[in-house]
């Protein structure tokens, strides 16, 4: 989406805003404040604007089209010199917050040292040193292996290549609402099709998709809506052509979908049972999001393989499988790998990032961010009949909007209100199969001041459906 902001209103008119150009200092140190001091874009983003729309394809776009110079804590300054409150991470990425200390400290180091070498020709001890705390970390004490790769998309499609090998089976069951990625196996596996997958087929065979559990359109528990999947999977795919299970313990791009206790137990024990990989692709949930290390962990959850990326790094690109060591030992040697996959500087950056999360305690703080922002969004429902249901754990939250007269999704209005936030230097995302979710993905660097005023200003926006 590409949203044109209106004219802004300034918060405050400090001239002494720093970090206005490329190669200004990020970090925690950057002032925490909202602070307008141009429309929004500003001139010199709207110039950069147009440098862009010469030399960049459109298919890529950005939801607000401010340049950034500088980000840290929860504020993004861009090159006008204005402070946006952050509550999207770079969708769910910089979990640590922009230029973490300790990411940074790792990242110069290595980047003095070496920058590439290829894992596959000669190794280094990062890319070691990121498996065993990948081991360390998701769910399960049992022996586990990891490999290493670049994009979420990467991972999923490796996750799948590992299932099918291990099983010798080839069917994938995915979920409606599901996101997995852009690539072309990726695309086969998310729902969505525009703008996602239109025009861009054919897909990759072998992908069945069944309903998820969405309470607040299905209104199941959830063993219901295990069985509701369960049986078409047994009756439209047979339980024995399943190689994997591959779910989102909570769905992200999907519209923030919680499922009802008990889902996901369901679908790990069946495919247990039926010699199906059950595969959690926490790419987006996991590394503290969810108030969780992993969000599989809030029901006790142990998949087979773990998909990981966005959160793990600060920022740079990196993503990993991580499973059962007798699974992930089922790709022969040399099927697994990539150019790029654990690149030294990626790897460096998820020690500092994995070392900031234990040691600034952020599993705690997503979880007292998400109790501190769900009542007011709680609040806001009961005064705003657009406000569908308010959903998420920890610092995955998220709104979904409705037309009140006839409670169907509506997109327009949800647009509005994140356009009303941009306006006041507030970046706020939205999602859903139907556009019409508001998620909030702040990072976990975000102090109380700054996230209660972010929130202010969305919750404004959300009171002025009701007007
Ligand atoms: C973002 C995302 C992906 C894809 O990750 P990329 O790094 O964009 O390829 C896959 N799965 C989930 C759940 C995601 O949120």
């Amino acid at each position: 989406m590409t949203t044109t902001a209106g004219p802004a209103t300034p918060v405050t008119t400090d001239p002494t805003a720093t970090a206005t150009r490329a190669g200004a200092v990020g970090g925690p140190g950057l002032p925490q404040r909202r602070h307008l001091v141009t429309e929004l874009p500003g001139p010199r983003s709207r110039e950069l604007s147009a440098r862009r729309d010469a030399a960049v394809a459109r298919g890529v776009t950005s939801t607000l089209p401010v340049f950034v110079a500088a980000a840290g804590g929860g504020v993004l300054v861009d090159v006008d010199g204005n402070a946006l409150i952050d509550l999207g991470s770079g969708i769910a990425v910089t979990t640590v917050g922009n230029s973490a200390p300790r990411v940074v400290d790792n990242v110069i180091a290595q980047v003095q040292a070496f920058t590439h070498t290829c894992f596959m020709i000669t190794p280094y001890e990062g890319y070691v040193a990121v498996c065993e705390q990948l081991a360390r970390l998701t769910p399960g004490d049992h022996a586990k292996r990891s490999a290493l790769f670049n994009s979420g998309a990467e991972a999923v499609e490796n996750a799948v290549k590992i299932a099918r090998i291990h099983t010798h089976r080839q069917a994938v069951v995915v979920f409606e609402h599901a996101y997995h990625g852009r690539t072309n196996l990726t695309m086969a596996l998310t729902a969505k099709n525009h703008p996602y997958k239109n025009g861009f087929g054919p897909f990759a065979p072998e992908i069945y998709r069944v309903p998820p559990s969405y309470p607040f359109r299905d209104g199941l528990t959830g063993p219901e809506a295990a069985a509701r999947a369960v049986a078409l999977i047994e009756s439209q795919i047979g339980a024995a052509n399943v190689a994997a299970v591959l779910i989102e313990p909570i769905q992200g791009e999907g519209g923030f979908v919680v499922p009802a206790p008990g889902f996901l137990p369901a679908l790990a024990d069946w495919s247990r049972a039926s010699g199906a990989v059950f595969v959690a692709d926490e790419v987006q949930t996991g590394f503290a999001r969810t108030g969780a290390m992993f969000a599989c962990e809030h029901e006790g959850v142990v998949p087979d393989l773990v998909a990981t990326a966005k959160g793990i790094a600060g920022g740079l690109p990196l993503s990993a499988v991580t499973g059962r060591a007798e699974i992930m030992e089922s790709a022969h040697p040399g099927g697994l790998g990539g150019t790029y996959g654990g690149n030294p500087l990626a790897c460096a950056a998820a020690l500092g990032a994995i070392e900031t999360i234990e040691r600034d305690g952020l599993v705690d703080r997503a979880r007292a961010i998400g109790e501190r922002v769900l009542p007011r969004l709680r609040a806001v429902a009961t005064r705003v009949p657009a406000v569908g249901d308010v959903r998420g754990r920890g610092a995955m939250l998220a709104v979904e909007i409705v037309d009140p007269a006839t409670g169907r999704p509506d997109a327009a209005a949800t647009g509005r209100v994140a356009r009303r936030c941009h306006e006041q230097g507030v970046v706020v995302l939205t999602c859903g199969t139907d556009g019409n979710v508001l998620r909030l993905l702040p990072p976990l660097a975000i102090g109380d001041d700054l996230l209660d005023e972010g929130v202010t200003v969305l919750l404004e926006a959300l009171e002025a459906l009701a007007r």
